[in-house]
């Protein structure tokens, strides 16, 4: 059974659970994702899968989940068909919904780590999300800048640059990015949580996910290792403006970034890159990616 301290000196909490050591770190023979009675899906059929996770970080207060994208062992969410994909997005708007009635969560975090080198233990295609019984650190710090006025609302010359635009979304490069080739995908309406976007904005946010991670597998030449994070406000009343985050992990020529001391014993990131980089190496893959899947919708 997981259970939360709280660190005397800084004041955060962490989950501690001796059981998620157990947790099978290569994949398994019989992968537990797969469709079938006695995986952890527990049924033949289906299109998307939700359930609590084996080895939870949290449970009462709070709740983790593992979204399975697809029946299909090979899948990746980036590369499923547009509807599959979209439903996908269903499941996690009707999840964080209903997780923000619940009294004990606090933030509902949804997130994929993406192949192995990011820790994902499991190959089947799947996030997860965690419903976390406290405000985890970095969203706090980023509430108290949206009490007066919105900083992504705002447009100055903080504003990080545009890869694309379009009517309901922008992609950017964060103006103080902490990863390499980090991207921002996010609203232009201002909106707090996944249940607040319309079906127009979940649909163009599909296609625009789906391509962002293309886009970075058609530049690395691989298929890239990230961390895709959704920051959301789900408290009634949030000032906040959603957002998708890509952290991939590769920075090419086969190199990883690792955090390390400063990022680690500091929380003080370095990135190795600066935004106009960014930009100018993915935006030509861009174009060539989204124009092609345009194309074919
Ligand atoms: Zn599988
Ligand atoms: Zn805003």
């Amino acid at each position: 059974m997981p259970f939360l301290r709280q660190d005397v000196l800084s004041g955060e909490w962490v989950s501690l659970s001796a059981e998620r050591q157990q947790r099978p770190l290569t994949e398994a023979k019989a992968c537990p994702f797969c469709r079938g009675e006695g995986t952890e899906v527990g049924t033949t059929s289906f299109d998307v899968a939700v359930f609590e996770n084996k080895f939870p970080v949290f449970r009462d207060p709070g709740t983790a989940e593992v979204v399975v994208y697809s029946p299909h062992h090979d899948d990746d969410l980036a590369y499923l068909p547009r509807e599959s994909a979209a439903l996908v997005w269903e499941v996690w708007k009707e999840r964080s919904e209903s997780l923000r009635q619940r009294e004990d969560v606090q933030s509902v975090f949804i997130f994929e780590n993406r192949g192995a080198k990011v820790g994902a233990s499991i190959a089947h295609p799947h996030g997860q999300i965690y419903a976390y019984p406290y405000c985890p650190p970095r969203l706090e710090k980023e509430r108290m800048h949206f009490e007066s006025r919105c900083p992504l609302c705002l447009s100055g010359e903080q504003a990080g640059p545009t890869v694309f635009k379009n009517r309901w979304w922008r992609i950017e490069v964060p103006y103080a990015m902490r990863m390499p080739f980090q991207l921002w995908l996010r609203p232009l309406r201002h909106v707090a949580h996944l249940g607040g976007l319309t079906s127009e904005e979940v649909s163009s946010g599909v296609s625009l996910m789906q391509d962002i991670v293309r886009s970075y597998d058609s530049y690395f030449g691989l298929r890239t290792a990230l961390v895709m994070a959704l920051y959301q406000d789900i408290t009634i009343g949030a000032t906040y403006h959603l957002r998708w985050d890509f952290m991939p992990l590769d920075r090419g020529q086969g190199q990883m970034k690792y955090l390390a001391g400063s990022e680690l014993a500091m929380g003080a990131f370095v990135a190795d890159m600066t935004p106009d980089f960014v930009k100018s190496e993915l935006s030509p893959v861009w174009d060539r990616i989204h124009r092609r899947q345009e194309r074919r919708t």
